[in-house]
């Protein structure tokens, strides 16, 4: 229990004494000597026991305090209890740091904890064999210097950190990294780097599959359907029946046919580099064959097709990427709108930027469908969609267009009334608008 020293209690104490001792002096005439010896016990009772504190500090370090007398003990006694305090604060905090360092040791990715000028602060074992750092020498080196590559060095300065960064290994260009920083306290941040080259080997499997089957199918195909086309069943001594069956067959080639078309799409799309902004797409010629295509699409359903084009709205980009994108989006209108509906295409300027919109009021999506409509063969009604010759590819080569030219897909849908589909390209794809990123544009022959 702790006990707190009294003003009171020492005065009356000192007091007492020099009264006593003053009384004793009085009774041999010597008041003064008698007081002045007093003093002096006194400052040299309070020495002794400073240099019993002093020697238990510095000199002795243990852990219990020394023997004091009075007053002194309880001094001694309070610094021994705040020792201890923080002595156990120490040892949690130790134990906790241990911890979150064993946890991070244990996890599979590198770790580096860094400061928000980009210093290193702690790393895992991973981090020393991923991204080649040296620990503790690397301890307070900026992560920046380490990692001299001119993507990683932007990453940071950008901060932009909800999405994370691919690179090839510094250490073998056979390894795929990625980078991903999280901020976390006051100034903080985590760089997590994964290895990611065998989800990234799978990928390119997956991807060579596809394009090669969807490669090697169009050869039979063409066979097939040239075959189909040209045989006249009508005029054949055959059975009523063929006559369907060569029906269903030409149609279903015909089928198979789009589906091999879309897939050799998707495949180039994602094989292919980075787009190169430096070719001018002139979307109004662009929309206006689509229009044109529209219009003998849609003999059968008599809708009320729209074109709303501002004539000298062009930008840069993947020509053939963002015809796939609109003709796409024109014709999905038109398959799942009813007879005689109103279809509206619009290419409009809006605050700098280029907008497309397809605005139909045809059958319309429900809400549970709508933010998975871009992923590959996803369809709200199979039937419908295999009826309509639909092939479930087209929105996803939408938005692996547009996510190559800076835009997103935008879907509003209501059942029975209809929907939109729009994106609007950025301000530095759009010809003449200027930007600080303004792409080069080729001169005119
Ligand atoms: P599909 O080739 O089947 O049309 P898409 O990827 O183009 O494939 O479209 C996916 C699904 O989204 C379609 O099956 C259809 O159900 C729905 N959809 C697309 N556009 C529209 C639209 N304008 N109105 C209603 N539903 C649509």
């Amino acid at each position: 229990m702790r006990l707190l020293l009294s003003k009171q209690a020492i005065l009356v104490r000192l007091v007492s004494i020099a009264l006593v001792v003053g009384l004793l002096g009085w009774l041999f005439d010597l008041t003064l000597e008698f007081l002045l010896v007093y003093q002096m016990v006194l400052v040299g009772w309070h020495y002794k026991h400073l240099f019993m504190l002093d020697n238990w500090l510095w000199r002795d370090r243990k852990l219990s305090p020394p023997a004091g007398d009075g007053s002194w003990q309880q001094v001694f006694d309070g610094i021994y209890y705040r020792q201890r305090k923080s002595r156990k604060k120490n040892k949690e905090l130790r134990v906790l740091v241990r911890r979150f360092r064993d946890g991070a040791e244990a996890l599979p990715d590198a770790i580096i904890v860094l400061t928000s000028d980009w210093s290193i602060i702690w790393c895992n074992k991973l981090a020393q064999q991923l991204a080649g750092l040296r620990w503790p020498m690397d301890e307070h080196q900026r992560i920046d210097n380490l990692i001299r590559n001119p993507e990683f060095q932007q990453f940071l300065q950008q901060k932009q950190f909800d999405s994370a960064l691919e690179l090839v290994s510094p250490l073998s260009d056979e390894v795929t990294l990625e980078y991903r920083v999280l901020q976390y306290g006051e100034k903080q941040y985590l760089l997590i780097i994964r290895d990611i080259t065998q989800i990234k080997q799978l990928e390119q499997i997956r991807k060579d599959f596809v394009a090669n089957v969807s490669h090697e199918l169009r050869t039979p195909l063409t066979v097939l359907q040239g075959y189909l086309e040209v045989m006249d069943v009508d005029n054949m001594p055959a059975p009523p029946i063929w006559q369907k069956a060569h029906t269903v067959m030409l149609e279903q080639t015909k089928r198979m046919d789009a589906l091999v078309q879309q897939l050799l799409t998707l495949s180039r799309i994602e094989a292919a580099a980075k787009v190169q902004f430096d070719a001018v797409v002139d979307v109004p010629a662009m929309l206006h064959l689509l229009e044109q295509e529209a219009i003998s699409l849609n003999r059968e359903k008599q809708h009320q097709l729209q074109f709303q084009v501002d004539p000298n709205l062009r930008v840069t980009g993947m020509t053939e990427e963002l015809r796939s994108a609109f003709s796409n989006l024109i014709t999905n209108a038109i398959k799942y709108t009813p007879p005689g509906g109103e279809i509206q295409v619009c290419w409009q300027r809006q605050h700098q930027k280029a907008l497309f919109s397809v605005t139909d009021n045809g059958e319309g999506i429900a809400p549970h469908h709508v933010k998975r409509l871009t992923e590959r063969f996803y369809r709200v009604d199979e039937a419908r969609t295999r009826s309509s010759g639909g092939t479930g590819l087209g929105l996803a080569i939408v938005k692996h267009v547009l996510s190559r030219h800076h835009s997103k897909l935008m879907i509003f849908s209501e059942p029975k009334r209809g929907s939109s589909f729009s994106f609007s390209l950025p301000p530095e794809l759009v010809v003449g608008v200027q930007t600080l990123h303004q792409p080069k544009l080729p001169r005119k022959k």
